[in-house]
């Protein structure tokens, strides 16, 4: 084992009550269990019980917010850095990959069952629910409208944060349990629920939400304002060499966005951020990160609007300042009155959050207050056959937990079916 690996194996001190594991973890990794393994470099053990709550430890491992989930809990922390979890994660998917272990290593071999599941989407929530389902002799066909499979994972997250390589081998790690995959194949356009209810015993719908909102500004339709998930999910990007940009929100995909559009050759990229740093959603890491690359930042400043003939030219923004609203629990922007003014910009890019696409308001399944599809506590939506996870039913926007929703789902179908 390299030098640098074990000592950070040697650093977690095996808790007893594992916060990292029940606090932090959105998946409840056994994550002193699995560094024990690594301590004693047993790799596949480590991977094998890693596999019995993920099966995207190379993925979760790179891209999940560990200071916010597994790592902000760890007792290391308490006193001074953590133990790097998300590292040691990644390390042990790499390491079995390079030893030639594969998922369908992990799992008992088990009889087909005569019973049929589709997945509608192929995400993190749709891969963890096919392949919780899959190994227990399911049989499981994902339809996913691209020809690909992975959604975001594949083109939403830049590759110098995950490298489409690792997203290659999860999936076909994924697939080998025994998964049909219908591609192109889209909801709504290529055949409705309706069509193909009657065939399996449960459909899981994962089919993401990822059409960007909006700010309601003038000027917000000119050509050259983008939404953030749709410029990093279908890879449209323009010509940004010798041009500003901005970027507004504050999350990782405002941080994604704005360290592509760097990378892609931008004169200046700005980021717009309404509230202070320290509210920003974004993992600290990558904020330090867009910092590091050159990106700027704008915090305290919003767009009152764009203005432009035909294509965007100038932005107005205003200045904000932070106030303490009653029944908010944090700071709310409020704008300080004649304190706007207009800088040149060529592109702007809307990274304001994201919400499901227009068809699923007719899918006939109730939705919550936010248009995301609502579920029970088993994941079920309003029709019984019908599960739903991932951004779609409104999980808490990271790939760990739309994981975890695809794996509770999986349960209860097994369960119900
Ligand atoms: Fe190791 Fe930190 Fe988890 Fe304790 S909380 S078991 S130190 S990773």
């Amino acid at each position: 084992m390299i030098k640098e690996v074990e000592e950070k194996v040697n650093y977690c001190l095996n808790c007893k009550v594992k916060p990292c594991s029940l606090k932090g973890c959105p998946l409840n990794n056994h994550i002193p269990d699995f560094i024990q393994a690594l301590k004693k470099e047993e790799y596949f053990e480590a991977y094998k019980i890693l596999s019995e709550t993920t099966v995207l430890p190379g993925v979760c491992g790179r891209i999940c917010p560990h200071e916010k989930q597994c790592q902000g809990s760890c007792v290391r922390g308490i006193k001074g850095e953590p133990v790097s979890i998300g590292e040691l994660e990644a390390y042990t998917f790499d390491k079995v990959h390079e030893l030639g272990y594969h998922l369908s290593d992990c799992y008992e071999k088990v009889e087909k069952k005569d019973k049929k599941v589709a997945v509608l989407g192929g995400g993190p929530a749709g891969l963890t629910c096919a392949a919780f389902l899959a190994k227990e002799g399911i049989q499981v066909t994902i339809y996913e409208k691209y020809d690909y499979l992975g959604g975001l994972l594949m083109f939403g997250i830049p590759n110098f944060r995950l490298p489409k390589e690792i997203v290659e081998n999860t999936v076909k790690d994924i697939l080998d349990l025994g998964i049909e995959v219908k591609y192109q194949q889209e909801l709504g356009k290529d055949f409705t629920l309706k069509d193909i209810e009657k065939e399996y015993d449960a459909i899981f719908l994962s089919i993401g939400a990822n059409c960007s909102s909006k700010m309601g500004v003038e000027g917000e339709d000119l050509k050259g304002v983008y939404g953030g998930n749709e410029l990093l999910e279908y890879n449209l990007h323009p010509n940004y060499k010798g041009k500003k940009v901005i970027v507004t929100g504050g999350g990782n995909v405002a941080m994604d966005c704005a360290r592509t559009i760097n990378r892609l050759g931008a004169k200046e990229v700005t980021v717009v951020y309404r509230r202070a740093e320290e509210q920003m959603p974004a993992e600290k890491k990558e904020i330090q990160d867009a910092k590091t690359e050159g990106v700027k930042f704008a915090f305290q400043n919003n767009i009152v609007k764009i203005l432009g003939n035909e294509k965007v030219e100038k932005v107005e923004l205003i200045k904000t300042k932070l106030v303490q609203k009653e029944g908010e629990s944090r700071l709310s922007p409020v704008n300080i009155e004649n304190s706007n003014y207009q800088v040149d910009v060529a592109y702007i890019v809307m990274a304001l959050g994201s919400k499901p696409q227009e068809y699923v308001k007719d899918l006939g399944l109730e939705l919550n207050k936010w248009g995301n599809i609502q579920v029970d506590e088993e994941y079920k939506t309003s029709n019984p056959k019908v599960y739903a996870g991932g951004d779609l039913a409104g999980m808490k926007g990271t790939v760990a937990w739309a994981a975890k929703s695809g794996r509770e789902a999986a349960k209860n179908i097994l369960k119900n079916i």
